[in-house]
């Protein structure tokens, strides 16, 4: 099964796609998560775009689509895989026909209220992007990764300025995909609904299989 997750910045895309892979084995492939792995190694892309990253606009098609299809063919995805922050707009859907077939695309629907309370919450560990919420998915201790212990923090493109900027290139650019799938009928469209990350990984599996 090969499926794309999307949804708005704070939606739970990440959170949720990590709970499919545990449960089913198919991969998560993030796109921001591969732009921060870059950043952290300091490689010549990660270098080139860790300014448009933490201000929050869009990196350019060509790194996107070059960096998606090298991490494809590197990774065996026999178990199928999920694919969280690409496509991010119309143009990103027509890419998709060269990197590969998708079954569904799943659309996490979450209100504004909700994205606003699930950023400012949100805390990452440093190294290995394992990501909480002070509320909802707290770390043992406060202010600490469970398993490395480093300290969390928070991603520059989660603080206040980027994530109006993130939300306003959903609204206009992201969210138009959805009408795409939908007249594809490639569209399951999950309404969050104060569903935990689990509660919703299970309606999304019950729904595929
Ligand atoms: P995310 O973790 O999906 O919110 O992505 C973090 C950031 O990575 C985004 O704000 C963009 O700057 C960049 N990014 C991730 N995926 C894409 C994509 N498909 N196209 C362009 N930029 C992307």
């Amino acid at each position: 099964m090969r499926i794309v997750i999307t949804g708005a910045p704070g939606a739970g895309k990440g959170t949720v796609a990590g709970i499919l892979q545990q449960k089913t084995g198919m991969v998560h492939i993030s796109t921001g998560d591969l732009f921060r792995e870059n950043i952290n190694n300091k490689t010549e892309i990660g270098n080139m775009i860790s300014g448009i990253i933490s201000s929050g606009e869009l990196v350019d098609d060509r790194t996107t689509f070059k960096m998606l299809k090298e991490k494809l063919n590197s990774i065996s995805t026999s178990q199928g895989f999920i694919l969280d922050g690409f496509p991010r707009d119309i143009t990103q859907v027509n890419l998709m026909k060269f990197l590969t077939t998708i079954d569904y695309t799943v659309n996490l629907s979450v209100s504004d209220e909700e994205v606003v309370e699930r950023i400012s919450g949100r805390r990452v560990c440093p190294s290995t992007g394992k990501i909480y919420h002070i509320k909802y998915n707290p770390p043992l201790q406060d202010g600490i990764d469970d398993t490395t212990g480093e300290s969390l923090v928070q991603r520059d493109d989660d603080k206040p300025e980027s994530v109006v900027r993130r939300l306003e290139i959903y609204k206009h650019s992201t969210y138009p995909i959805l009408a795409k799938y939908d007249s594809m009928g490639l569209l399951l469209n999950i309404d969050e609904n104060g569903m935990s990350a689990e509660e919703i990984a299970d309606v999304i599996l019950k729904k595929i299989s």
